[in-house]
């Protein structure tokens, strides 16, 4: 494989066309030997300690947080320092030194940061995957596809910024002449949630500060050592001292303090439902000495569903619920946790997906099972909770167990749960884990009102052979990323721009062709001539 040349001068342009980056294919010899050997590597530096970056400054706490490896719980993969909530101040300041001269930085310069950091994590995907599957239990296709994800959302926020920056105003008013410029809007605070570590936490960043923009990056003490192989990225390809600040913390101390710092001008925020109405509600508030209304981009939880009309593809509805409701255990916002399925087939539905189900092997991510450990030993009783609750509201299909492999890991075996109501706990509360839920509906109609009858509204997908049922969803099922005949996970940067309506946050739309204006404000100039 080709490495970056850091010195060379970076191509691309607003106009260089862009492509999704390619999955690794594992079933290559080739690809499979480049995993198990960055596996090894890794397995090597497991257990590092990892600094604060503060304006360019490496910095250590006496408190630290200990990031584990889900399926071997005594397994650490990283040590991190601690930020209380009385760095938030040291943090937004090294942020506010570094605005000035890079939001004053060509778009150009700017863009080529990404590009670089681009080519780079491309040079070292099988390493980037690796660290996912020890810190987070992807499997390898799962943390390929978020390395995937991550060097799209680089390439295609770079080209966006560039498009951004040769902007103009619609009209040339006669006898003027008139501009408009997209602005930085100043320090931001960047909270990704642990579950894509790296596509989440580098997205939002990424689109901050190629605006413009300086921030402080909190990333989830669940997943904090891949947001430090991307900041030691950054430092590599040059990025000035305090345009991003790592401060690893917990949510509550330093993650609320810094989303109520009356200098933060911006939050981009991905997480649960309570934890992104608190932001919202501590952002409205107005503090001492602030001359801005802050802004939030909160991308929230799902509750997202897959309709199974009578005349689907059954197999190929099969299959992506299958994939929607388990790959990665359920632990994406956009994984299917409702399957509405249609009276008619029901019962053939419900037979052929317990078969598929009960053939999912659960294991280590590092050997590549298909289902892996939840994240953490408190996702794993919220989910053995859930489960509990399924059993009572509807009838028990697969799993509905822990799954013991001798290395503690936090592992649930799918579970299906059909029979459920539609208006049940488990049809309509966010479980982020291995389970679905399976509900019946009477008609194309019913269905389309169970589907939307949550307080959610991320993804959701129809399974139909019926151009006119299509349509009626494409009118009636209110999410922010729809799909038709195609599971409700793997949104494509570019091809679906993803967020959320309703309780799924402020449908910022990530990956889209809008989603860097929420990172600026606009300036119109008008001069006139002669
Ligand atoms: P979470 O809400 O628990 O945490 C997200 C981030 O917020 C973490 O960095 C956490 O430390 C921080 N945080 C927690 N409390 C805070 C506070 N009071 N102030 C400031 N920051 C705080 O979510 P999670 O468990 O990391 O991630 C899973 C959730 O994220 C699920 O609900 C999932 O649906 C959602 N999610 C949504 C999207 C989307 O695009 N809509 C994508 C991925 C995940």
């Amino acid at each position: 494989m080709a490495t970056a040349d850091l010195s060379a001068p970076v191509k691309r342009t607003a106009e260089t066309p862009f492509l999704n980056e390619p999955f690794v294919d594992f079933s290559i010899p080739e690809n499979k030997r480049s995993i198990e050997a960055a596996l090894q590597k890794v397995a090597s530096e497991l257990g590092r300690e990892y600094d604060i970056v503060l304006g360019g400054r490496h910095l250590k706490t006496d408190g630290k947080i200990s990031s584990i490896n889900p399926a071997r719980p005594a397994q650490i993969v990283g040590i991190h320092q601690y930020a209380e909530a009385d760095l938030a101040e040291q943090a937004v300041k090294a942020a506010r030194e570094a605005f000035p001269a890079w939001s004053r930085t060509p778009a150009t310069e700017r863009a080529a940061m990404l590009f670089r950091a681009a080519d780079l994590i491309r040079d070292r995907k099988f390493e980037f995957c690796a660290w996912l599957v020890y810190e987070v239990g992807k499997n390898w296709g799962e943390a390929d596809a978020d390395v995937a994800e991550t060097v799209d959302f680089l390439e295609f926020y770079g080209r966006q910024a560039l498009q951004l920056d040769a902007a103009t105003t619609p009209i040339q008013y006669p006898g003027e002449r008139n501009r408009l410029r997209y602005i930085p809007l100043g320090v931001g605070a960047v909270i990704p949630p642990w579950n894509f570590p790296f596509a989440i936490m580098a997205g939002m960043t990424a689109a901050a500060i190629v605006c413009g923009n300086t921030v402080v990056l909190k990333p989830s003490v669940d997943a904090p050592t891949i947001a430090a192989h991307f900041m030691s990225l950054l430092e590599e390809v040059g990025l000035p001292d305090g345009v991003v600040n790592l401060c690893p913390g917990e949510g509550p101390g330093f993650g609320s303090a810094l989303v109520a710092h009356a200098e933060v001008r911006f939050i981009a925020f991905t997480g649960s439902k309570k934890v992104g109405l608190e932001i919202h509600e501590s952002a409205a508030k107005t503090q001492q000495g602030q001359i801005f209304i802050k802004r939030t981009i909160l991308e929230m939880g799902g509750k997202d569903a897959i309709i199974v009309a009578d005349d689907a593809n059954l197999d190929a509805a099969l299959d992506g619920v299958v994939a929607s409701a388990f790959g990665f255990n359920g632990q994406k916002c956009s994984a299917c946790s409702r399957a509405i399925v249609d009276a008619k087939i029901y019962d053939d539905f419900c037979e052929r997906l317990q078969a598929r189900v009960g053939k999912l092997v659960t294991g280590d991510p590092v050997e590549n099972a298909y289902s892996g450990p939840v994240i953490s030993d408190r996702a794993f009783k919220k989910v053995m909770d859930y489960i509990e609750i399924g059993k009572s509201e509807g009838r028990l299909l697969s799993g509905g167990a822990a799954v013991k492999t001798g290395d503690e890991g936090y592992y649930v075996a799918p579970t299906v749960i059909a029979d459920v109501s539609p208006k049940g706990r488990l049809a309509q509360e966010e479980i982020f884990g291995p389970v679905l839920a399976v509900i019946k509906s009477q008609s194309f109609d019913e269905a389309l009102a169970i589907a939307n009858d949550t307080e959610y509204g991320l993804t959701g997908s129809v399974y139909s052979g019926s151009r006119e049922r299509l349509e009626q969803a494409a009118r009636e099922f209110h999410v922010g990323n729809l799909y038709f005949n195609r599971k409700s996970t793997g949104a494509m940067v570019g091809a679906h721009p993803f967020g959320g309506f309703n309780m799924s946050g402020t449908d910022s739309k990530a990956g889209g062709p809008d989603y860097l204006l929420l990172f600026t404000q606009a300036k119109s100039i008008g001069e006139k001539l002669g």
